[in-house]
């Protein structure tokens, strides 16, 4: 007989699966750009699949995509049919993020680990995220529990970006991502180095302000790829708190990669 947890992986893989690659952007650790590179990467791909890409905030202790996007007013409200519409961003990325079900911005989410669980699930059996070329996922920063519960959780996932800043104490936690990675038989497609070096815009001087080449030696280190390094760049922060960002246009060189790996052009 079925179990009714079967019927719901079921139910979850019968809703999702119009969408041909699931990403997971991962980190070792908070604070080093994860959410910046999931919205971005999200919208660099939407640039090239208009309405054809869709990105799912899994940080459900810091949901901060929609403010990225600079769709955090927004709430979930239209259905289609029994499932729930994603908000609708920028380029057509289709949204869903705990902060679309919040109070007011300053309420936290204060969850245990399976409430967390449940509401991936529902995310994507309960929403219409209809034929998608991709669809990112922002995780939880961290390699704890509930970071591999929800990577577990992901059906047919494809592949793994890990995020990291140049800066040891940084890869050290990237190295535990990579490690956890694979340990749970999941592809990585490769580290991204964000906070690379800061060009002064008067003097154009690059200060390695988290250091170098802490990206490219983890990469060699656990022979995978250096898929891209983003600069420090003041208007990717200006423009996140605003909610309009543009910084994707870095992120196109990295869509290339990842699209060659996809044998996409
Ligand atoms: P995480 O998801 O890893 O916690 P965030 O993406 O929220 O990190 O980024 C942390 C802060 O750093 C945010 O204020 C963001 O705007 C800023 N930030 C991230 N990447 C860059 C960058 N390359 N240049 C400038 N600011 C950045």
């Amino acid at each position: 007989m079925q179990t009714k947890l079967q019927k719901d992986i079921d139910e979850m893989k019968e809703n999702i699966k119009q969408i041909k690659h699931k990403i997971v952007i991962l980190s070792g650790k908070g604070g080093v750009g994860k959410s910046t590179v999931a919205a971005n990467l999200a919208l660099a791909f939407a640039k090239k699949f208009p309405n054809k890409v869709g990105i799912a905030d899994l940080d459900f202790s810091g949901p901060n995509i929609p403010k990225i996007l600079g769709v955090e007013n927004e709430r979930i409200s239209s259905k289609k049919g029994d499932k729930y519409e994603p908000v609708e961003g920028p380029l057509g990325l289709k949204i869903i993020s705990m902060a679309f079900f919040l109070d007011s911005k300053t309420t936290p989410v204060i969850w245990r680990g399976p409430l967390k669980i449940k509401a991936l699930q529902q995310f994507l059996t309960d929403f219409a995220w209809g034929d998608l070329e991709f669809l990112i996922f922002d995780m939880p920063p961290g390699t704890g529990d509930e970071a591999i519960s929800i990577m577990q959780l992901i059906p047919e996932m494809e592949g793994v970006v890990i995020v990291t800043t140049p800066q040891e104490v940084s890869l050290l936690d990237t190295g535990k991502s990579l490690v956890m990675s694979r340990k749970m038989d999941r592809p990585i497609l490769g580290i991204i180095e964000n906070m690379s070096t800061f060009k002064c815009p008067t003097c154009e001087t690059e200060s390695p302000i988290f250091g170098t080449g802490g990206g490219a030696q983890m990469a060699k280190e656990f022979s995978t790829e250096l898929i891209g390094q983003i600069p420090i760049d003041p208007m990717i922060r200006i423009q996140e708190d605003k909610g309009i960002s543009e910084a994707f246009e870095y992120f196109n060189p990295i869509v290339k990669v990842l699209l060659a790996k996809f044998n996409k052009k």
